[in-house]
């Protein structure tokens, strides 16, 4: 069925500055690491990718490894690209990554020119796109000199491969050296990924500062902590949940660890009137140096209760006290 999105899109959501850039970002952005790979549903991912443009998200984020298996959610997200969204590819917004492993060998992890580029290269054929709107080194590499990976970002751009660059993980002095190759080669750096939420709060301790003074904008990932602040876990561990399935590191054990936690915070947001997602999703967007709240979701109800979060984005002092005495 052919898809033709809602008229009324850009009137409900809010869109935000990324930094000293061009680039209004929708608050809340839309990610593909799970959910979208070769063992899911993909029309169950082509029904959350309307949805979220149906509201208003026009970021969509990738990496070269999201699957699984690696490779797997860009090739869904080209398949989905071509059916619905080919007549809106100047409205969004696309970003892939490259950094952690992909293929064997030397040349297939890491921050090498080698690895970089060649990544880009297969990431645009999966998807079946001309480039990507932003390519992000996904971490830092310890051993590979930064002005090499830089270096290749810089030259990504001048191909006409990605518009924008960013980075993501990196601690805030190596964002700092990275941001200052990156103005010395005239290379629009615009975006940091960080994790970022009320259970993980280290883009605080210097990270927000560093992106303000140099004029780069922050994308918060994880910001639900991959949906222990919701009130999914409150009764316990449901089967179909990601903790249950434990594909990457968010297990049993961690959801125990934070219950109490999440407890006490679901109590005030329920004073507020608001869902626990939507009340971690606005504290987030609170800082002004974050653009953007990167959720994800495994079905398009979530999505929709979570772009509820813009219904109430302020907080009183007294609110702000009590967050923060649980979560510090
Ligand atoms: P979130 O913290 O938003 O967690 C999303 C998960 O929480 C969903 O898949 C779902 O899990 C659950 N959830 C979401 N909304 C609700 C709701 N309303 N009610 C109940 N449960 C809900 O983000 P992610 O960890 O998924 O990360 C988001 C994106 O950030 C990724 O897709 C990726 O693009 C990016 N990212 C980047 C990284 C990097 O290194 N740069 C690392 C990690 C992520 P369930 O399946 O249990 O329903």
């Amino acid at each position: 069925q052919d898809y033709i999105a809602n008229t009324q899109r850009y009137e409900t959501m809010t869109y935000n500055r990324t930094g000293k850039s061009g680039i209004l970002l929708s608050a809340l952005s839309i990610g593909l690491w799970h959910n979208f790979g070769f063992i899911d549903n993909i029309q169950n991912g082509r029904d959350i990718l309307r949805t979220a443009f149906d509201l208003g998200i026009t970021h969509f984020d990738l990496a070269n490894n999201y699957g699984p298996p690696y490779g797997s959610a860009e090739e869904n997200f080209g398949t989905i690209f071509k059916k619905d969204f080919k007549n809106y590819r100047d409205e969004l917004f696309i970003a892939t990554k490259a950094g952690f492993d992909m293929w064997p060998g030397p040349y297939g992890n890491l921050g090498s020119r080698k690895y970089l580029i060649s990544s880009l290269d297969q990431s645009l054929k999966r998807m079946g796109l001309d480039y990507v709107d932003i390519f992000y080194h996904h971490r830092p590499d310890p051993d590979t000199p930064l002005e090499e990976t830089m270096g290749a970002l810089a030259d990504i751009v001048r191909q006409g491969k990605a518009l924008y660059v960013g980075i993501s993980n990196y601690q805030p002095k190596e964002t700092q050296e990275a941001a200052e190759i990156l103005k010395r080669s005239n290379v629009p750096f615009i975006l940091h990924q960080a994790r970022y939420s009320m259970l993980d709060r280290w883009v605080e301790d210097g990270l927000l500062n560093t992106l303000e003074q140099n004029g780069v904008g922050c994308i918060a990932f994880s910001p639900l902590a991959q949906g222990m602040l919701t009130d999914k876990y409150l009764k316990g561990i449901p089967k179909d949940s990601r903790a249950a399935k434990s594909l990457t590191y968010l297990n049993e054990e961690t959801v125990t660890s934070n219950i109490e936690k999440v407890q006490l915070l679901d109590a005030i947001a329920q004073k507020r009137g608001q869902k626990l997602s939507q009340m971690a999703l606005a504290w987030i967007l609170r800082q002004p140096q974050v653009a953007s709240v990167l959720i994800g979701a495994s079905s398009s109800g979530q999505l929709k209760e979570n772009v509820k979060a813009l219904d109430n984005l302020s907080f009183s002092e007294d609110e702000l006290k009590m967050i923060e005495k649980i979560v510090s």
